[in-house]
C-alpha cells in the first residue's frame, strides 16, 4: 500500500467565466461537505482559466474550502514582451499549487513540444508550483500496441535534467488522447500498464524513492461511474477530469472515490 495521497484534478478548459466560477465552486464546496469529504483520503485541485483564479482563490482562501487550485499553462519566460502570456511568478502570487504543462489540446493546437514542456516544468517547479505534467499516446500509436514505449519517450524527455527530489513533487498525468472528451474510457488494465511503466521508468531514471513519491493520475473520460475501478489499480494515484468536473455533483462524486 503506497502512502501517496490520491490527486483527483478537474481541468476547466475554457470553461466558465469568473462569475460562473464562483457558482460552481460554492456548489462544489457545499456537496463535499454534506457527504463528509476527507481531504486526507483524496486532495481535490480546480486548473481553472486564467481569468477565473482570482475569484477561485478569494473563495477557497476565504471560506477555507478543502480544496487546491492552479492554472492550466504556463509562460517559459519570466516577464516581458511576450503578450498573452502569464508567467511562474503572476501564479505563484496567486498562491496557485499546481500547474498543467503539456496537456493533449496544447500539444495539438499550440504545437507543444516535449521539450517545451519540460522547460515549463521547470519553471513551474522554481515558483514553487507543482507541474501536472501530461503524456499520452494518439489512437495510431495504441492501435499498433506501442503506447508503453511510446510514453516513456515522452517521459524521458520531459523529465530531462530534473533532479530526483523534484520529479518525487511532481504529478504526472497519462492520458491516452483517443480517451479524452470522446467517452472512450481506457480499461482500468490499460490504465494500469502505462502507469505501471512510468512508475518503473522513473525509478530507472531518478531512483527507487523518486518512483515511490510521484503521483501519477490516468485522464481520459473518468466520471463517477468508472472512478473507482482506475482508482483501484496500484500505480494510478488520481485522476485529471474534463467534461465531468464541469458538474459539482459529479466532479464531487469522484472526488469521494474513496467513500
Ligand atoms: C482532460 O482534458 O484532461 C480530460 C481527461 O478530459 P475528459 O475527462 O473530458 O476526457
Amino acid at each position: 500500500v503506497s502512502n501517496r495521497t490520491p490527486l483527483i484534478a478537474g481541468n476547466w478548459k475554457m470553461n466558465l467565466n469568473h462569475v460562473e466560477a464562483a457558482g460552481l465552486v460554492q456548489k462544489l464546496a457545499w456537496t463535499l461537505a454534506d457527504a463528509k469529504y476527507d481531504p486526507s483520503k483524496s486532495e481535490a485541485a480546480l486548473l481553472v482559466p486564467f481569468t477565473d483564479l482570482r475569484t477561485v482563490q478569494t473563495l477557497i482562501e476565504g471560506d477555507k474550502l478543502p480544496l487546491q487550485f492552479g492554472a492550466q499553462d504556463i509562460s517559459v519566460h519570466d516577464k516581458g514582451a511576450y503578450t498573452g502570456e502569464v508567467s511562474a511568478d503572476m501564479l505563484a502570487k496567486l498562491n496557485c499549487s499546481y500547474v498543467v504543462v503539456g496537456h493533449s489540446e496544447r500539444r495539438e493546437y499550440h504545437g507543444e513540444t516535449d521539450a517545451l514542456i519540460n522547460e515549463k516544468a521547470k519553471v513551474a517547479l522554481a515558483a514553487g508550483i507543482t507541474p501536472i505534467i501530461c503524456v499520452g499516446e494518439k489512437l495510431d500509436v495504441r492501435k499498433a500496441g506501442e503506447q508503453v514505449p511510446f510514453v516513456l519517450a515522452q517521459i524521458d524527455a520531459v523529465l530531462a535534467g530534473l533532479t530526483a527530489e523534484q520529479v518525487a513533487s511532481l504529478v504526472i498525468a497519462y492520458e491516452p488522447v483517443w480517451a479524452i472528451g470522446t467517452g472512450e474510457v481506457a480499461t482500468p488494465e490499460d490504465a494500469q500498464e502505462v502507469c505501471g511503466a512510468i512508475r518503473v521508468r522513473v525509478g530507472e531514471l531518478l531512483g527507487a524513492e523518486a518512483a515511490e513519491k510521484v503521483r501519477i493520475q490516468y485522464g481520459g473520460s473518468v466520471k463517477a461511474g468508472n472512478v473507482v475501478a482506475i482508482m483501484a489499480q496500484p500505480d494510478v494515484d488520481g485522476a485529471l477530469v474534463g467534461g465531468a468536473c464541469l458538474v459539482a455533483e459529479e466532479f464531487a462524486q469522484i472526488v469521494l472515490f474513496y467513500a
